[in-house]
């Protein structure tokens, strides 16, 4: 099935059609600016009087503005400004109080108020890309510039905020027209060439909203895709806009509109997406659920637990080339490189043996990270055999709730006074003191005292 057609499923027509018509009639009173909550659309008040006393025109734009149209929560605030955006951060800032960082490259700073919330100023620009996937050149242009860089008509429209025209809609490409058809359309035909991100892009407000391509738009994808272009993005760039599918709603549909555009090539040309990745990616909502109930104070990635499952059917050398390839942070890759067979022996095990004390299911998992966890359940759950399940279930749980934090009552000292001199046997004997904690042989002090006196007296 084509992105197209698979983007259909999330709202019927008749449904958008009553969205749009409450929002038309919400923009025909100039309030679009009204689903905000109150502080932020008061701060925004003030900016736009700000920037009027600096004789600078001053804009809300991109994604918030086409959530506001959707009447979808959206807490990231983008402000462009025409002329230099970096001096007026400099002055929100002051008069905030605000923490600033600045990136100079693309004109932009990011502010944080002293309440947490976040705040992009930028300068209106228009962008050039010396070679395709790299990073644009920018120069300073007017907003109707500035949103023809942009990557969608949905994401190219701007809400004026300086006090004469407060709230009032700039729409020059059909936004609101792609909206109401639930489209996503290109602004021009270079799009995905000058930056193939937007191929990811376009799949992730697809899946999101329930929006089909356009049918050019659609062309201008499937060629890109069928070009090597994705291979000149960065890895972080890559990892960035794979992530960012992995947390949409619905992974899995994400993941096969990745497979059917033949995307994850440019992870690897051999990795696999078959029957058993798709299915622990299906089951893989109940695992999170449980880790969730289990640990509600850890949150594990779950962007990253997804991409593990897509990983899921591939042998070390393709994952440790997925892991080169994307860049990925220390903690990620010690994550991902759990993704394959590592997890599926461990769950195997874990499932099948009825007869396994606590300290060997704790030194089988001690060096998993949480989303290896979570896998190794999914992959449990997508074998559907009820009572291994039962038994994988309740030996994680086990092991996450209260062995993982298992702790002796004695150390080194105890044992250098018992007289054995310190070597790597000190290592064994705690190894076999903390086991026997875990299957409960020893509970005191005194008890672990005891043991360890009887295992240092054998050693002397
Ligand atoms: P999300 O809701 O997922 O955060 P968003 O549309 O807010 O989506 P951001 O990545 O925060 O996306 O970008 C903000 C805006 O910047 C976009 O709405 C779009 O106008 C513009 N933009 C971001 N990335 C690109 C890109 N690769 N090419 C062109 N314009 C982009």
């Amino acid at each position: 099935m084509s992105c197209e057609s698979e983007g259909r499923r999330g709202f019927s027509q008749a449904e958008r059609l009553l969205q749009w018509q409450a929002m038309a009639a919400d923009m025909t009173r100039k309030n679009i600016l009204r689903g905000l909550p109150t502080g932020r659309r008061t701060l925004l008040r003030e900016l736009g009087t700000l920037a009027d006393e600096q004789g600078l025109s001053i804009y809300l734009v991109g994604g918030v503005v086409r959530d506001l149209l959707l009447r979808r929560e959206n807490w990231d605030l983008d402000v462009t400004v025409e002329g230099d955006g970096i001096a007026f951060a400099r002055l929100v800032a002051d008069r905030y109080g605000a923490g600033v960082a600045f990136f100079d490259r693309f004109a932009t700073a990011r502010l944080v108020l002293p309440d947490g919330l976040k705040l992009d100023i930028a300068s209106t620009r228009r962008e050039s890309y010396a070679r395709p996937a790299a990073l644009p050149d920018v120069a300073p242009a007017c907003l109707k510039e500035d949103l023809y860089r942009r990557d969608f008509t949905i994401n190219a429209m701007a809400i004026q905020l300086n006090p004469a025209g407060f709230g009032q809609l700039f729409d020059p490409y059909g936004g609101q027209r792609d909206l109401k058809a639930g489209t996503i359309r290109v602004l021009h035909d270079g799009s995905f060439v000058d930056d193939p991100t937007r191929i990811f892009r376009a799949i992730r407000f697809a899946e999101r909203f329930g929006f089909h391509l356009e049918p050019a738009t659609g062309r201008l994808l499937r060629q890109a895709a069928a070009t090597n272009l994705v291979t000149n993005l960065s890895g972080p760039r890559l990892c960035n806009e794979l992530l960012l599918l992995m947390n949409e709603r619905d992974p899995g549909r994400t993941a096969g509109s990745l497979a059917r555009l033949n995307l994850l090539r440019f992870l690897h040309p051999r990795l696999r997406y078959g029957e058993s990745a798709r299915r622990l990616v299906t089951v893989l909502p109940q695992a999170l659920a449980w880790w969730k109930k289990q640990c509600p104070d850890a949150p594990v990635d779950r962007s990253l637990a997804y991409f593990m499952a897509v990983l899921s059917e591939n042998g070390p050398v393709v994952i440790r080339s997925v892991i080169q390839r994307l860049q990925l942070s220390k903690a990620q890759s010690r994550a991902v490189e759990w993704a394959g067979q590592r997890t599926s022996r461990m769950a195997r095990e874990l499932s099948r043996l009825v007869d396994l004390r606590p300290a060997r299911v704790y030194r089988l998992l001690m060096a998993m990270p949480d989303e290896a966890l979570v896998l190794a359940l999914g992959k449990g759950l997508a074998t559907k055999k009820d009572e291994a399940v039962r038994r994988l279930r309740r030996r994680l749980s086990r092991f996450v709730k209260c062995d993982r934090y298992a702790a002796l009552l004695v150390g080194g000292d105890d044992l250098k006074q018992l007289g054995l001199t310190p070597g790597p046997q000190y290592k064994k004997i705690l190894n076999r003191l903390l086991d026997a904690r875990i299957n409960g042989e020893v509970k005191t002090e005194a008890q672990e005292r005891d043991m360890a006196r009887r295992m240092a007296m054998l050693s002397i």
